[in-house]
């Protein structure tokens, strides 16, 4: 059964970049009926906070993306350590007692040697008895997994084959001098353990995959299918690393970003196929392809967001919005007209504070000098309430006898005077909402 996983360290808020991993492993879980499980990344003790973990769970079920199972990894490390074993019984883990600025210094070396900086397995060459007196000298070592000198391949579900020689890696540390375990291995077992089937993450994590298979290999495990996606950036191309703090999506949320649109944008960026607003999940889930994605880094602009949130908005019954109409003061009876004229125009749901303003309390009117008495004796003919669709064709065509004006020169000064703008709502769902018009009726 198809098995997915979304795997976010708890040690910030959740950003676009997240999303696009959590989305697409959720996508290809839901459309082949199998489960999703959210794993929170957590063996990192000082880094990892209970309040991110309960921040993106909220921020998951704010886009509906349901998990089927949550696991922890700080519950599973007894299950890293039995694996650990595994690997030092096997020969596979040695011990290294290099410290930060001595690796620092060996790489610096590599790279003015014109080689590739990669650990240089001298941890190897110790004896018993200097590891014995490192120990006691430096405190525990850091556990290398001794990498196989082959070349590591597999068929990537985005980047096509991928031929890695593992002689250009460093053997990767899986447990830290103090005893942590690090994600390399703990992502490994999990995957094993649970099943997990295909795995969809950021092509940063290329290197980790090719030393992760041979971990898997020599755990006796069966590797998932991997896929790695490009990484976002910004509209011109710039990196986006740096600023995906600010892309949070609680940030976008808080900016009245709508989840429909959002998830429409994130399950089609960097695909052949065209960004469209998708009307729920389920069409979402339908119309997901992992093989119409690119391994070019995908542009991401933020404002991308609003049109398709505006679009979603539109589409929205009163039902569905009736909490941010009543939030924004209008009053029950007039929900239903009030959001037929201001769906059109809004932007987010904020927008609608304003427009219940401009209803309640009119706008400063816009009256040019020669339309002064044409506004007069408009106003004079306001008909007999109580308003309705109606009313403004009605009182329009009466306008239009009694003054002889028609077209834009009829309609225009009637609008700024009682809008104050030149553009905005139509007039006949606007006019039975004005409260100023509705107290004279
Ligand atoms: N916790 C890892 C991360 O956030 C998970 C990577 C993976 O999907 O394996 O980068």
């Amino acid at each position: 059964m198809t098995t997915t996983r979304f795997a976010p360290s708890p040690t910030g808020y959740i950003h676009v970049g997240n999303l696009r991993t959590a989305l697409m492993n959720y996508l290809i879980a839901r459309k082949a009926g199998g489960t999703f499980i959210l794993r929170i990344d957590d063996t990192d003790p000082e880094r990892s906070k209970e309040e991110y973990v309960d921040a993106i769970k909220q921020d998951m079920e704010w886009l509906g993306l349901q998990w089927d199972r949550i696991e922890r990894q700080s519950d599973r490390l007894d299950r890293y350590a039995e694996a650990a074993d595994k690997l030092r019984d096997m020969g596979r883990f040695y011990e290294a007692f290099e410290t930060p600025t001595e690796l620092d210094l060996k790489r610096k070396k590599q790279l003015n040697m014109g080689k590739p900086p990669v650990y240089d397995r001298a941890a190897l060459n110790l004896s018993d008895a200097e590891k014995e007196a490192l120990r006691a000298e430096r405190g525990n070592g850091v556990w290398r997994f001794k990498l196989d000198h082959e070349r590591i391949e597999w068929n990537d579900g985005i980047l096509g084959d991928i031929s890695i020689d593992a002689s250009s890696v460093s053997d990767p540390v899986l447990i830290r001098g103090d005893g942590q375990v690090l994600y390399t291995i703990a992502s490994v077992v999990d995957d094993t353990e649970m099943g997990v089937t295909d795995v969809v993450r950021g092509s940063d994590h290329v290197t980790n995959t090719a030393t992760q298979i041979q971990i898997i290999e020599a755990l006796g495990g069966t590797c998932p299918r991997f896929a790695h996606h490009s990484l976002l950036t910004g509209p011109q191309g710039e990196a986006l690393s740096k600023r995906l703090g600010t892309l949070a999506l609680r940030d976008l949320r808080e900016q009245g970003v709508q989840p429909m649109a959002l998830l429409s944008l994130m399950a089609r960026l960097g695909s052949s196929d065209p960004v469209e607003l998708r009307s729920d999940m389920a069409e979402l889930i339908d119309g997901f392809d992992i093989g119409r994605f690119g391994a070019a880094p995908t542009k991401f602009d933020v404002q991308d967001l609003f049109p398709l949130t505006a679009k979603h908005l539109q589409s929205l019954p009163l039902t569905d919005v009736a909490e941010a109409v009543a939030e924004a003061g209008v009053p029950a009876d007039l929900a239903e007209p009030f959001w037929a004229m201001a769906r059109e125009n809004i932007t987010t749901l904020a927008d609608l504070k304003g427009w219940w303003a401009l209803c309640r309390d009119g706008a400063e009117p816009l009256i040019a000098d020669e339309d002064r008495d044409f506004i007069a004796e408009a106003i004079a003919l306001l008909p007999e309430g109580p308003f309705d669709g109606d009313t403004w064709g009605k009182w329009t065509s009466a306008v239009k006898e009694a003054t002889g004006r028609k077209g834009k020169g009829l309609f225009m000064p009637l609008r700024k005077a009682l809008t104050g703008m030149e553009r905005g709502p139509e007039m006949a769902a606007l006019l039975p909402l004005l409260q100023v018009i509705r107290a004279k009726a």
